[in-house]
């Protein structure tokens, strides 16, 4: 049953504009990062409508089918990136900075969706802080004595918990109305006129020019650009303090306070430039979208033809949208990853068995996929060391067709 287009197109979630430019539609896992136990489990997985549209007014982009009745995040929910030394690195520099640019020296802190709490126990760590981290599902006990974990959604029932940094990582794309998130953490920090605010996303820029369309996954139904999340922050009572591009350009960071409160009276950062309408990434990337599912899926046939042994590194999100976009993937041996939480199990819609690298030294690959080129370096290291010599790829248009970079 084709429904046909909604009868009121659905408002955009930042500046509630209805004027869309579309991005793509396709069928996706809903749960790129839930460990299955058996491949017949991982198969079976449950698949969610991805329909991403870009606002002509704003630049956000969204799924406008998300449906998240079809999410759940519950104990096999599994996205830990701090396995891999490189990512490990990155929160360290991260927490460094923080605690040098808001002289986080025994001060409060607080984090909105702290996970497991490993990033608000470093800034806790480095600083002799006190951490409190807002989440439903963090773990029961608490990784350190200095941070406390809430097992709740942070709102205005915590508003006398002094707060000197509020830091949020990797949220606001998980919502589907992330005004509702910033709007409540105004009304919660109005007696917190100090407390500064951290948040960090995936830069949909980055994403998009990048041509990034692995990390396109149905859990995040909301992409921001510089733009956009300026406008989301500036339009509910938040003055912007600052910017920075993140994780080689991967993720955007936003600085900043409640207007009028204390910490706001530092310069306020510019409102990034205007964009065209349609921005060129956005167009460009509708188009080179489906020829480059054209292209691996030829060379993945090819390397199986010629009786390669292929497998992907990296089991996160980028691993297991490539492996569910591509056809012809279902060739793909297996997947390796370092996270010893995630080997043994199985990925979501295609059931490839995952990994540790000691793995490598039975199946013996001749082609290693690497998802993430930040870990390039990292994954050729460790395969020299087990003597292994494959030939080595990377997902990442750029490098493989300079000539469709977006310039
Ligand atoms: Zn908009």
């Amino acid at each position: 049953m084709n429904p046909g287009p909604p009868a009121t197109a659905p408002a955009c979630p930042v500046c509630e504009e209805r004027r869309w430019f579309p991005l793509l539609e396709s069928m996706v896992p809903v749960h790129c990062n839930r460990l299955e136990d058996s491949a017949e489990a991982a198969r079976a997985a449950p698949k969610g409508r991805f329909e991403l549209q870009l606002c002509r007014a704003c630049g956000m982009v969204f799924n406008t089918a998300f449906d998240p009745a079809l999410m759940t995040y519950d104990p096999d929910y599994e996205n830990a990136q701090h396995f891999s030394p490189r990512f490990r690195r990155y929160l360290e520099e991260l927490t460094a900075d923080l605690v040098e640019r808001y002289d986080l020296r025994g001060k409060d802190v607080l984090e909105i969706g702290c996970g497991d709490a490993y990033f608000l126990q470093l800034l806790c760590r480095q600083g002799s802080n006190r951490g409190y981290g807002y989440d439903p599902a963090a773990p029961v006990k608490s990784p350190d004595p200095s941070v406390t974990l809430i097992h709740d959604l942070y709102g205005p029932q915590y508003a006398d918990r002094p707060a000197d940094l509020v830091a949020c990582r990797h949220v606001l794309e998980h919502l589907e109305r992330p005004a509702d998130l910033i709007r409540s953490l105004h009304a919660t920090l109005q007696p917190q006129p100090n407390a500064s605010i951290y948040f960090e996303v995936p830069d949909g820029r980055f994403t998009f020019e990048s041509l990034g369309i692995w990390d396109l996954l149905y859990e995040h139904c909301s992409y921001f650009t510089d733009r956009s999340l300026h406008r989301l922050f500036h339009r509910h009572g938040f003055t912007v303090s600052g910017w920075e591009s993140r994780f080689d350009g991967q993720f955007l960071a936003l600085h900043g306070a409640r207007a009028n409160g204390e910490a706001s009276a530092k310069e306020p950062a510019r409102m990034p430039v205007e964009e065209p309408e349609v921005p060129s990434w956005a167009a460009q990337f509708r188009q080179v979208y489906h020829e480059q599912l054209e292209q691996w899926g030829g060379r993945i046939r090819q390397w199986v033809d010629q009786g390669r042994v292929v497998v992907v590194w990296g089991a996160g999100t980028k691993g297991v949208m490539f492996l569910n976009s591509v056809r012809g993937a279902d060739w793909v041996k297996a997947v390796v990853d370092v996270n010893p939480r995630k080997c043994g199990k199985f990925v979501a819609g295609t059931g490839q068995p995952i990994v540790a690298p000691p793995a490598l030294a039975e199946l013996r690959p001749d082609v290693v996929v690497v998802v993430n080129p930040a870990y390039r370096e990292e994954i050729v290291t460790d395969l020299a060391r087990r003597g292994l010599q494959p030939q080595v790829e990377v997902l990442s248009v750029a490098q493989q067709d300079p000539g469709l970079a977006v310039g």
